[in-house]
């Protein structure tokens, strides 16, 4: 018989406790972490959705791997091992082991950045768009329009408009243009993914104007599963081939191995052009280690190698969708307003339309987080205009696009029982909406503010 429940294709080897809190202790947490989510102890977190980056469950073969890691400083076998499979994927020539994503980012946008120069993408992740412009050059996000209509069930949410592209082209002028930069799945754009033929498009304009193409892909292997299921002639190609399909049109690779390689740390830079990977490795070893470990341990290097196979494997890959899917489409039946159609990574809710009685310059999505701590025990992210709001010469905000709140979903950790508690603290959620309040901003730092910044709660 064809069953209709996706079971986790796993079984638990080893456990770690969750301690459980009352509702009144979480609100003095709350308080004691200034009512930021990234401030608060994680003992005191009953279910975390902070994020879907280093918090995967390794496999007992990549546990194993950690006990064969070789630390060698210089030509590590670990080292070998975590290059072959970075190499047999991406198909790049010069690869770059880094502690993790935002490592490679700093080294590639420094070297490509700088005054005058510009980066665009579908949509630049935090540490992205941070690394860029902390180089002194600017960075502009061009998502396909449907990309911010929230109920379209568009299937490629996540591609970039090529028009656009062509007219940001055009004005900033090619020598100008650091990178196109193609995040896969468009994480901070509702984890929604991008299509080969969009990727094939961008590819042919860039080297028609002789700009760098990088793919950011963090999440290459969640992406492959949306294109074998949504995009016509991908059917019956295995995801690895698919994933290298896209490797295939671009110029570079910068991977947070923290996603789709199944570890807790690590990352990589994957280049073809000689004189761009020497200069990179040349940062590299300043500041990161020498270029056989770059910051990674070799038990790091081991499990990567071993996590960046399994994420391929289709029963795990069909569990990871399906099971983020499953949460999300319970949402939207509850009535909850969640971005569709569901991402790979992360259900993603529109606090802005949940909470209409909070302006967005008092933080719709930070209250949403708030919540969902308080009622469950629920750690989540505001991904609006705390973590992208800017101010104007008057000290004015100039609000983030969108105000989301992101479930992320940790790899093989939950099982379907965490999921639904999560379901019934919705209920919660939406019985008591219209008596949440909006939070203010009392310390914050210039960049990447959300992960530091004070709020106090506002009472009218
Ligand atoms: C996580 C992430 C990064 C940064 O990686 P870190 O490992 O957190 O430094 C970059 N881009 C995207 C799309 C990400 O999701």
């Amino acid at each position: 018989m064809k069953h209709k429940t996706i079971i986790e294709p796993f079984k638990i080897k080893s456990i770690e406790p969750i301690s459980l809190s009352t509702e009144a202790e979480r609100e003095a947490y709350l308080k004691e972490a200034h009512y930021n989510t990234f401030l608060l102890n994680s003992e005191h977190v009953i279910i975390d959705f902070l994020t879907d980056s280093g918090t995967s469950a390794m496999s007992a073969e990549q546990w194993a791997g950690i006990m064969k890691g070789d630390e060698s400083y210089a030509g590590s076998r670990s080292w070998f091992a975590m290059k072959k499979v970075v190499e047999d994927l991406t198909g790049m020539e010069y690869i770059l082991p880094t502690h993790q994503g935002r490592a490679a980012e700093r080294i590639i946008y420094g070297y490509l950045g700088g005054k005058g120069k510009t980066f665009i993408s579908n949509t630049h992740f935090d540490t992205t768009r941070a690394n860029i412009e902390f180089s002194g050059a600017e960075a502009i996000d061009i998502p396909i329009a449907e990309s911010s209509n929230f109920s379209s069930n568009y299937p490629f949410k996540g591609n970039i408009d090529t028009e656009k592209l062509k007219e940001v082209i055009n004005t900033r002028e090619a020598e100008n243009i650091g990178a196109v930069i193609i995040t896969v799945t468009n994480n901070s754009g509702g984890g929604q993914p991008v299509s080969l033929k969009n990727t094939k498009e961008v590819s042919e304009l860039c080297k028609h104007h002789n700009i760098l193409l990088v793919l950011d892909c963090c999440r290459v292997a969640e992406n492959a599963y949306f294109i074998k299921h949504r995009e016509p002639g991908f059917e019956h190609k295995t995801y690895e081939q698919i994933a290298r399909e896209m490797f295939s049109l671009a110029d570079g690779a910068v991977m947070s191995s923290k996603k789709d390689a199944l570890v807790n740390m690590g990352g990589f830079l994957a280049l073809r052009d000689k004189k761009i990977a020497d200069a990179c490795s040349n940062l590299l070893i300043i500041t990161e280690g020498f270029a056989t470990y770059g910051g990674l341990s070799g038990r790091d290097m081991e499990a990567l190698a071993i996590g960046l196979k399994e994420v391929f494997e289709p029963h795990y890959l069909e569990y990871r969708i399906k099971s983020t899917s499953y949460l999300g489409e319970k949402l939207h039946e509850m009535g909850v307003p969640v971005v569709m159609p569901i991402g790979g990574h992360a259900v993603y809710v529109d606090a802005k339309k949940l909470y209409p009685q909070i302006p967005v310059h008092q933080y719709p999505g930070q209250a949403l987080a708030c919540e969902l701590y308080l009622k469950g025990g629920i750690r989540t992210v505001e991904i609006g205009s705390v973590m992208f709001g800017k101010y104007d010469k008057t000290g004015k905000l100039i609000p983030a696009p969108m105000e989301l709140v992101r479930l992320a979903i940790p790899r093989r950790v939950y099982t379907q029982s965490h999921i639904e508690y999560v379901i019934e603290t919705f209920e919660e959620i939406l019985k008591t909406k219209s008596s949440v309040y909006g939070y203010k901003i009392i310390e914050e730092a210039a960049f990447l503010r959300h992960f530091t910044a004070k709020f106090e709660q506002l009472l009218n």
